[in-house]
Parts: structure tokens; sequence; C-alpha cells
């Protein structure tokens, strides 16, 4: 190509860099600015002359949700260098110049030489604060919704007894019957609005973790005696079993929730057979598996299952109702623990629940990083 025809590719390059929405730059293999277009000057506020021939991390900052910082083990940039691929680091916060923070969408590839070597990377990080705008605004309508709609059922239900109990007169039997499926569907509405609320608060970290030893024996012997009624309803076993105790930290209430709503799905999607909950150990990590006979979740599926209402399609076999939110509370409260969730399924054989708890030091160090305020 002659050097006129590179000059005029290299123009309508710069052009193209510049009138793109998303913010870009590109950076060689130390991480040093070559080009940076004018939608990351108007995201970050740094203009091209003071950040060409700089290294990114020097000027950008890039934390997740949680806090951690990306910029120094975890940056994506270095990530695609070294690894030459494309790394999608998702929905991050930029430090700006002005010390305000943007959320951004962060994907960065590869530059490969004539002969195929890497020798730097692009990272396009179009500008989400919209978006987040959007998804607060929804996060707080279902959060005053569900407010709202919490004090009507609870005097509904109240009514509801008085009228089931003859207090507002005689009723018939079929009068009963009927109040009866009233009563069952204001108490599953109630569940619904309660778990919308406990979930916007732990969404959005109102909810602060009471670090204290946590004694899961205990635990795990509390929730076999509360579910022991409903197994034997359904016809179901249900047994513990404790291998090994691995001394950790934690909140108590909080995180028998996860155990309850492990061991309340293990028996719901269960027709035959029972739940096993034991407790051991795995490396330095406590380990807790919620393991049933059930309906199984199939493979596709097993990696929505920490999603906001989703149902699987071996649900509807068991005839169950659920609103899919009880594992999207689970995961977050073992986030929370600096736990961690995995799943093991079959379909027609069984679910493998299996919670991993970081011993008690590792969970005190959580606890400092810990911030938020309760309710
Ligand atoms: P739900 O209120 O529907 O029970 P969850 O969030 O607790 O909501 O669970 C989400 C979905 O995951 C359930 O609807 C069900 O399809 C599936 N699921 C959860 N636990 C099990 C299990 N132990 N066996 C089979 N399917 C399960």
């Amino acid at each position: 190509m002659g050097s006129s025809n590179i000059q005029r590719v290299e123009r309508e390059l710069d052009r193209i860099f510049a009138s793109l929405g998303h913010g870009m730059y590109v950076v060689d293999n130390e991480r040093q600015v070559l080009i940076w277009n004018r939608a990351a000057e108007s995201i970050l506020g740094w203009s091209e002359g003071e950040v060409l021939g700089r290294s990114c991390k020097d000027f950008i900052s890039h934390v997740d949700d949680s806090g951690c910082q990306l910029c120094d083990k975890k940056c994506p940039l270095l990530t695609t260098i070294g690894d030459s691929h494309t790394v999608f680091a998702g929905t991050v916060w930029a430090l700006a110049k002005s010390g305000e923070r943007v959320p951004v969408s962060v994907s960065c590839a590869p530059l490969f030489d004539d002969e195929g070597r890497t020798v730097g990377a692009v990272e396009v990080f179009p500008d989400m604060t919209h978006e987040k705008e959007v998804e607060s605004f929804k996060d707080s309508m279902v959060s005053v919704v569900a407010h709202e709609l919490r004090t009507p059922l609870t005097s509904m239900k109240g009514y509801l007894d008085l009228v089931s109990e003859g207090d507002a007169g005689e009723i018939t039997d079929m009068q009963c019957k009927f109040l009866e499926i009233v009563h069952s569907n204001v108490v599953r509405l109630e569940e619904l609005v309660n778990d919308l609320l406990d979930l916007g608060r732990l969404e959005s970290g109102r909810v602060v973790v009471h670090w204290d030893p946590m004694d899961l024996e205990a635990m795990i012997t509390e929730t076999v005696e509360t579910f022991t009624a409903m197994a034997s309803e359904k016809g179901l076993w249900l047994k513990s079993e404790v291998l090994e105790a691995v001394p950790v930290q934690g909140d108590y209430q909080l995180f028998s929730r996860v155990i309850s709503n492990l061991v309340s799905n293990a028996l719901k999607y269960t027709i035959e057979g029972g739940t096993t909950i034991r407790l051991g150990r795995e490396g330095d990590r406590a380990k807790i598996d919620v393991e049933d006979t059930g309906v199984g979740i199939p493979a596709d599926e097993v990696g929505h299952v920490l999603e906001r209402f989703f149902r699987a399609s071996t649900a509807a076999q068991t005839g169950s109702t659920g609103s899919g939110l009880g594992l999207a509370i689970t995961g977050e409260i073992v986030e929370k623990h600096g736990g961690e969730l995995k799943l093991e399924s079959s379909v027609g054989q069984g679910s493998k629940f299996t919670v991993f708890l970081p011993p008690a030091s590792e969970a005190t160090i959580l606890e400092a990083a810990e911030g938020g305020q309760d309710d």
C-alpha cells in the first residue's frame, strides 16, 4: 500500500474511533495508552493529551459492585494481553477525573502484529449510567409496591381468620373450604412480598452480617426438626450426617435461611425418597451438602437457578408453587458470607446443592471489609 493510501486509512480509522459512541482506548503490552477516543474523554473526563503515553493504571480505576479493585490482580486488559483472548468484565465502576464513579461495561480484546504476537489490547467501555438508573428505578418500584402490599395483606389475613373462626357469624363447610383457599393464597402473596423485600435489602447492601462463631451442627439439627413434619407428610425421609465440623463465622439467623431454603426446596421438588444434609469439609472450608432424590434440573437450566423468578421446567412435575426468589436470596446470603454455592443435578435422579464457607479466620477479614447499614 502506498504511503498516501496508508495515511488515508489512518485518517479514516481516526474518524471512526472519534465518532464511536462507546468509550474506547488502545494500550501496548505495558498498558501505555496509544489511542484514546472522544467518548472515553467525555465519560471519564481525561483528555487525549493528558493520557497518551501514560500507563492506564495510573489514572483509570475499575471497581466491581462488591468494591473489589480490578486494576491490580484482575485487570481485564492484562488478562487479555496475557491470554490473547477476549475478556468481558461486565459492568464495573470506573473512576472519572472528577472523582465521580461511572458505571461502564468493559470488554477487552488483544491486538496482534503481522506475526500473530500480542502487542497490546483494546478496551471498549460503553457508559451504563442510564441502564443503572433504570435498574435502580425498577428495584425501588418493586420495593415500594411490596411495602405497600404488606399492610393490606396483613389486614386481609386477620379478617379472614376472624370470619373462618365464626366470629362474624356461623359459616357453612363450603364457605370454610373457600376461605381456606383464599387464606393459602394470601399467605403465598405475603411470602412473595417478604421475599421481594428481603432480596431488595440484600442486593442493595442494606443487610449487615453480624459475625459470630456459627455452630453449623446445631443449625442443621434445628433445620431437620423444623422440616421433619413436612417430610413425613409427603412420605419422604430427612436425615443429617456430620462428618467433620470446621469452625466458621457468620450470621446464624441469616445463614439459617440458606439451609432452610435448600432443605425446603429439596422436599418440595422430590416425589419419592428423601433428603440428606451432610456437614463436612473440603480443604480448609466447611462444606454442607443438601442432597435429594427429586425431579432434578435439566443441565441447560442449572446455570439459571440463582436468577430472580427462575423456575426450572421440571418444577411443574411436583405440582408445587413458588416464586423463583428463594435461591436468589440463598445465593446473596452465601456470597455475603464469602462462601460459594454449587449445584449438581440430574433429571429424574435428584439434585445436590453444596455450600462452601471459609474458615473462621478468613471470614473475620471479610467482616472488616463489610459495609452497609441495617434497615
Ligand atoms: P421456588 O420458589 O420456585 O421454589 P427457588 O428460587 O427456591 O424458587 O428455586 C428456583 C427453581 O429451582 C425452582 O422453581 C425449581 O424449579 C428449581 N429447584 C430448586 N431447588 C430444587 C431441587 N432441590 N430440586 C429440583 N429443582 C429445584
